[in-house]
């Protein structure tokens, strides 16, 4: 085979072999005319062989807009005889499409010896598409990783950190600070903030590895503000197939928030469970919550309680129609409300709560919720009300203290000055206090102070004060003592009476038998008073003075009230010795009619042993206000009847009829009618001739009860007038119902009959008056003989009075009557 042959066939079988590798390879002639186009090219580009063959590359594959640059090349190339550099680019297929390979070039000595050009093509489209899935899951893995809102970083072996999303940048406030590659402890350096982190993370991260798993840490970093983040950490290694370091993940969820809000809820459930009553309701005021404290306040549990308006279950009824509404009020206008409420526990029991309530709303305003806090006051008020007692009361025997006693003054004088009373002021002092204090104590002492004041209240009525001063004092006030300043001071002084005796009776002190005994000063006020004080000090004077006089005693501060006082007190001792030693006697006046006697008045008199004989007028309004009267009175119609009796004996005067002035106290008490009846079955009297004298005032009150002992007597044949009639309001319609047998003309219309022409009406009326009511009438206090005729001109022809006689003792009456 000669040289040519040979290399003619090594030609050949390379051709063969170019031919056939799998890389697309092309051989074109200077002007780019293609000589050669493998099997791999045809795959490659869609131009078989024989297509391209002949052809120009340039217009076969090479793409327009790339043209002038490859020709640019392939000009270098042939011209210099170096090899421009292999390049990426992307040529076009048969159809238009482009593919994109990686083209080099060569320059080849033909067998002509001719230069030619040989281009081998590497279809990337394999490679850019890995390429391009590559680029795409990293996109994907950006994506992924930045969607998750925690913060993501990955660490290489040694720690340097690698990837970091962006929360993890915003955790450690990177901004675009070069983080990439730097450790834990150069960030540290660089970022101030990490400072107080990276040792634990160092820490947990060794942990981390160590275990060989993921793991779980809590971190926190202090900013540089001074505020602290927590956060959650997942860490988790991963290692290479031989087991050595690779990576580690790590995952820090920021949960300071968590935390807080985790914190608060804590804090508000221990808030919600306190000592506070609490509970929470929707819109509607229906009970969604209540707490233990609820509970333990209302009794009802939380079952009974949710599901129902608080108002239902707890309402005491206690408030005014419009006072919920007002709260609902206050609470949409102010969105709260605070006060006290009374409510009703499950027991019945009612009780003042201090409520608090709260509108709760939502982000955009809507009301959503109520929440009610409240506390039991019971004991605060209690309590109130314990030291309102100790501000106004003496704590050791209750009653009401100075200031309290200063009030009630203040308010006495002015309710004095309204009704134009009097009051009276009563100053106590026990006697020799300080003795028994100091022999026997002041457990004694105590003892006796209390049991005084029980006696002096029990002493007084309801709503009258007694307080104590201090010490052994005490102040009374009586008030409502009329518009007489006599009365007045009578009344005072008996109740001060009273309060002396009650002072003195012997008091039992555990197991000591003590006597005692109190001075009383009293002074008597009205509205005119210029101080509070000018009473108390007169009263306080006044108790001195009784000191003085000799303890146990009773004294006014004027002394002209003292004297009246006085003689009063003496009176009514005096009264009560003329009843026990027999002193009272009656003298027994004529009623004369036409010429002739037909009776008498008794009239009561009193044989005083120094001052002679004692007219009524001076003692029967005393024995009236002392209730001497009920046994004046008794004595009175016992010898009135004992007198009828007598007189029955003797024919001269046993048709005389016997008048006697009844007390309407005694009239009035129950057992009258049966004591009359009594003392004239025993003295034998005949009721007949018995006639009962009463005043005008009985026909005020219960006129009933007037009535029927009226005619429960009558049965008995017992007669009545009504005495001094013209003086006080009758109620004629109520004259008209009593069963009276006669009217007594006044003798103060009589007095002046002639003269006054109004008394001459008036006694001129009652006249028509006793006709018209088919009433007999006669005049009392007849003295001349011109006003007896006056009288009788007008119809009265029965009369009493000095004309005829004067009232005379018994025996002066008796020999009156034979003398004539
Ligand atoms: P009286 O019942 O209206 O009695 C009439 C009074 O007029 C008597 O006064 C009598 O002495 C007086 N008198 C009679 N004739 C004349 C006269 O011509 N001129 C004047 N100026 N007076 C005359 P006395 O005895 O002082 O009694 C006063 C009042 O005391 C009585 O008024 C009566 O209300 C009451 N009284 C008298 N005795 C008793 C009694 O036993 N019981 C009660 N409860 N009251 C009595
Ligand atoms: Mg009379
Ligand atoms: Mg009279």
């Amino acid at each position: 085979m000669t040289k040519t042959e040979h290399s003619t066939i090594v030609e050949q079988q390379l051709r063969t072999l170019l031919h056939n590798v799998p890389t697309a390879a092309q051989g074109y002639s200077q002007e780019g005319i293609v000589r050669f186009w493998n099997k791999s090219s045809e795959l490659l580009y869609g131009y078989t062989a024989a297509e391209a063959i002949g052809k120009n590359v340039l217009d076969l594959i090479i793409p327009p807009e790339l043209r002038e640059s490859v020709e640019l090349g392939m000009r270098q190339m042939l011209a210099t005889g170096t090899v421009v550099p292999s390049e990426q680019m992307s040529l076009m297929r048969k159809d238009g499409s482009r593919v994109e390979v990686f083209s080099s070039h060569y320059l080849l000595r033909a067998p002509t010896g001719e230069t030619e050009l040989f281009g081998i093509d590497v279809d990337l489209t394999e490679l850019k598409l890995s390429q391009e899935r590559l680029q795409a899951s990293d996109q994907l893995f950006r994506t992924l990783i930045e969607a998750i809102p925690d913060a993501i970083f990955l660490k290489d072996a040694e720690g340097r950190w690698q990837i970091l999303n962006e929360a993890a940048k915003q955790l450690f406030q990177l901004g675009d600070f070069p983080w990439q590659g730097s450790t834990d402890m150069e960030m540290a350096e660089l970022r101030p903030a990490f400072r107080s982190v990276y040792e634990s993370c160092f820490v947990d991260d060794e942990k981390a590895w160590a275990a060989k798993k993921l793991m779980m840490f809590s971190e926190n970093m202090r900013l540089q503000d001074g505020s602290l983040l927590e956060y959650e950490v997942l860490k988790s290694p991963i290692f290479t197939e031989e087991g050595a370091r690779k990576a580690l993940v790590v995952v820090a969820k920021d949960v300071t928030e968590r935390k807080k809000s985790e914190a608060e809820l804590r804090i508000a459930a221990i808030a919600f469970d306190s000592q506070q009553g609490m509970f929470v309701t929707d819109p509607d005021y229906v009970i969604l919550r209540v707490n233990t404290a609820f509970t333990e306040i209302t009794g009802y549990s939380a079952e009974e309680a949710i599901g129902r308006k608080p108002h239902d279950l707890l309402s005491s009824g206690m408030h005014e129609a419009g006072f919920f509404e007002e709260v609902e009020r206050c609470l949409a206008l102010t969105g709260t409300w605070q006060g006290e409420i009374w409510d009703r526990r499950k027991n019945g029991e009612i009780f003042p709560e201090w409520m608090a309530l709260t509108a709760v709303r939502d982000a955009a305003g809507k009301l959503t919720h109520y929440v009610a806090a409240f506390t039991d006051v019971t004991e605060r008020k209690a309590a109130e009300e314990q030291i309102q007692h100790l501000a106004f009361f003496d704590a050791l025997t209750e009653l009401p203290n100075r200031r309290l006693l200063m009030d009630r003054l203040k308010q006495a004088i002015a309710a004095c000055a309204r009704g134009q009373n009097y009051a009276a002021l009563l100053f106590v002092d026990l006697d020799h206090f300080k003795f028994l204090n100091d022999t026997h104590g002041h457990f004694f002492g105590d003892q006796l102070l209390c049991e005084a004041a029980l006696r002096l209240s029990a002493c007084v009525s309801e709503g009258t004060t007694v307080a104590r001063l201090g010490g052994d004092e005490f102040v009374v006030v009586l008030e409502d003592l009329g518009k007489s300043e006599t009365e007045a001071a009578s009344a005072a002084e008996t109740l001060g009476e009273k309060i002396r005796i009650s002072l003195k009776q012997r008091y039992l002190l555990t197991e000591l038998i003590y006597h005692s005994g109190a001075s009383v000063g009293v002074t008597l006020f009205d509205g005119d008073e210029t101080s509070i004080d000018a009473p108390l000090k007169r009263a306080d004077l006044a108790m001195y003075q009784a000191k003085a006089a000799g303890r146990n005693l009773l004294r006014f501060f004027d002394p002209q009230m003292q004297a009246i006082v006085s003689a009063r007190s003496a009176l009514e001792s005096g009264l009560r010795e003329a009843m026990a030693q027999n002193q009272l006697t009656l003298h027994y006046q004529a009623q004369t009619s036409i010429k002739t006697i037909t009776g008498v008045e008794a009239l009561l008199r009193w044989q005083h042993p120094g001052r002679g004989l004692v007219l009524p007028g001076e003692f029967i309004a005393l024995a009236e206000e002392t209730g001497l009267i009920l046994a004046i009175g008794k004595w009175v119609l016992n010898s009135a009847c004992m007198q009828l009796a007598r007189w029955a004996q003797s024919p001269c005067t046993a048709r005389l009829s016997i008048s006697v002035n009844v007390s309407l106290k005694q009239f009035h008490q129950a057992h009258f009618v049966a004591e009359v009846l009594e003392l004239l079955a025993t003295s034998g009297a005949n009721p007949h001739l018995l006639k009962l004298e009463l005043t005008e005032s009985v026909l005020v009150t219960h006129v009933d009860d007037v009535i029927s002992k009226m005619t429960a007597l009558k049965a008995h044949g017992v007669g009545f007038a009504l005495d001094d009639f013209g003086t006080g309001y009758s109620s004629l319609s109520n004259l008209k119902r009593l069963p009276l047998d006669q009217l007594k003309i006044d003798q103060s219309f009589v007095r002046d009959i002639l003269t006054d022409p109004n008394d001459a009406a008036i006694a001129k009326m009652i006249v028509a008056l006793g006709d018209s009511l088919g009433l007999a009438v006669i005049a009392e206090g007849v003295e001349t003989e011109a006003q007896r005729e006056f009288l009788a001109g007008n119809g009265c022809l029965a009369y009493q009075g000095y004309l005829c006689s004067a009232p005379l003792s018994a025996e002066a009456f008796e020999d009156f009557l034979s003398a004539r």
